[in-house]
């Protein structure tokens, strides 16, 4: 398997989608190369494009708050989106720019090998659940995808442009990351540690 690096690398000169034409930049990812914990976002906004990194606008502070409050760092994690490229205007990505990023997602997945994945609002939860579900019903539930824990939980996008600090989406943003953290909590040890190797 090649490193996150060289996949990086490969990602960013790619024309695969048509989002190729009108981004700044590729933004593959960034974190952690073995994070126990990893975001899955939708695709780079305004400022992702300009910075090539992803979750820097006001969405990402709000997700570094929230990392913050159960005693993570950015650097700890993994942060990710469906797409690597801006959509135009932030719409949604459509199915075969989909198809064309997935692979490099996989193999992110694959190389940073999470036991917890969060993924942040309705679009990517249905693209990595594979279900249309509602991020609402679905929030801070654990599903096992293999032996990794999926957690939904809201965009913080979405608070920022719904209710806000006091809303009821915050505090269950609040308590998706406490779930999150619990989850954290119970990783098995690995085979090394309970051989005594470390
Ligand atoms: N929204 C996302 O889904 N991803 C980002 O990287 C930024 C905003």
């Amino acid at each position: 398997m090649r490193t996150l690096e060289e996949a990086a690398l490969e990602a960013s000169t790619c024309t695969l989608c048509r989002l190729a034409n009108a981004r700044t930049q590729v933004v593959y990812g960034v974190g952690h190369p073995n994070a126990e914990l990893m975001f899955i976002g939708e695709g780079p906004g305004y400022h992702e494009d300009k910075q090539g990194q992803p979750f820097v606008g006001a969405a990402g502070q709000l997700l570094t708050r929230m990392l913050d409050e159960i005693e993570l760092s950015r650097e700890q994690v993994y942060i990710a989106n469906c797409v690597k490229c801006r959509p135009p205007n932030n719409r949604d990505p459509l199915p075969d720019e989909l198809d064309a990023c997935t692979p490099y997602l996989r193999e992110q997945i694959k190389l940073v090998d999470p036991h917890v994945v969060v993924t942040l609002g309705n679009f990517a939860t249905r693209y990595v659940l594979q279900k249309q579900v509602s991020i609402s019903r679905v929030r801070g539930q654990r599903f096992l995808i293999g032996e990794r824990v999926v957690i939904p939980t809201f965009h913080p996008a979405a608070i920022l442009h719904g209710g806000g600090e006091t809303s009821p989406q915050m505090a269950a943003l609040r308590s998706d990351f406490q779930a999150v953290r619990a989850a954290l909590a119970e990783i098995p040890q690995r085979v090394e540690e309970q051989l005594g190797l470390f």
